[in-house]
């Protein structure tokens, strides 16, 4: 199992890894900064580096759910070996946008009373949908928005067990994206105090005042029951 070091800290911006596995689908190493596609967000890219110096692009990471795998996608798997000593560098101008979009995703989850059927973090752009019949203006929501981020609340996260989860489901905002619960039967929680409180395994910043100022962009109507959420950096 990879150690995910993103997790841990979601400001590192590289480290030094161990291959243990490659196969068509990528490269796996031993602990990583790279995020994987999941929960909405965007899986990171950058480079990988050989001790020679030789520079290898990495172009999306992913999760195999089942087995739990991760694995770094590169065009050529084949000129890394197992046991090679690398070091993985994020494209960080770029996971840095997907962390301040996913935190501003859940400052609009807090202030939508309805349930989430999917959303998307995207570099430029980020969405939720919500099940919601009556219309939204997007103003309001602007403002409301951009008042959180200048309280500059913390966020922090912290483990419950899966029984602990099952006891308050109201936790769980999204429909479509499951909780992220691991081989350990615990589920990450990101708390921004007293605003929003939810089970989550993405990357997030430390606090809002780093998501910056930002717009709803457009409110679309998906479906009878669907109002789809855009919101951009101002
Ligand atoms: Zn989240």
């Amino acid at each position: 199992m990879t150690r995910d070091l993103y997790r841990e800290d979601s400001y590192l911006k590289s480290c030094e890894a161990t291959v243990t596995s490659v196969t068509e689908l990528g490269i796996e190493t031993d602990q990583t900064v790279f995020y994987p596609l999941g929960g909405g967000q965007l899986g990171d890219t950058g480079k990988l580096t050989l001790a020679d110096g030789t520079e290898i692009t990495i172009t999306d990471t992913r999760k195999d759910r089942e087995s739990g795998q991760e694995y770094h996608v590169v065009e050529d798997p084949a000129a890394v070996t197992v046991g090679d000593k690398v070091t993985l560098t994020l494209d960080w101008e770029r996971r840095y946008s997907l962390m301040r979009f996913h935190s501003c995703l859940h400052m609009l989850c807090s202030l939508i009373d309805a349930p989430v059927t999917s959303g998307s973090i995207q570099v430029d752009r980020a969405r939720l949908d919500f099940d919601l019949q009556d219309p939204i203006d997007k103003e309001p929501i602007t403002v409301a928005l951009n008042e959180l981020v200048e309280r500059d609340i913390p966020m922090s996260s912290r483990y419950i067990t899966d029984a602990e989860l099952d006891a308050q489901p109201e936790l769980v905002r999204t429909m479509s994206v499951q909780p992220p619960r691991n081989a350990q039967g615990t589920i990450r929680l990101v708390e921004f105090e007293g605003v929003d409180l939810q089970p989550c395994g993405g990357t997030h910043v430390a606090s809002t005042a780093e998501i910056g100022r930002v717009l709803i962009k457009k409110v679309e109507k998906k479906g009878k029951q669907n109002r789809r959420i855009t919101l951009v950096f101002d």
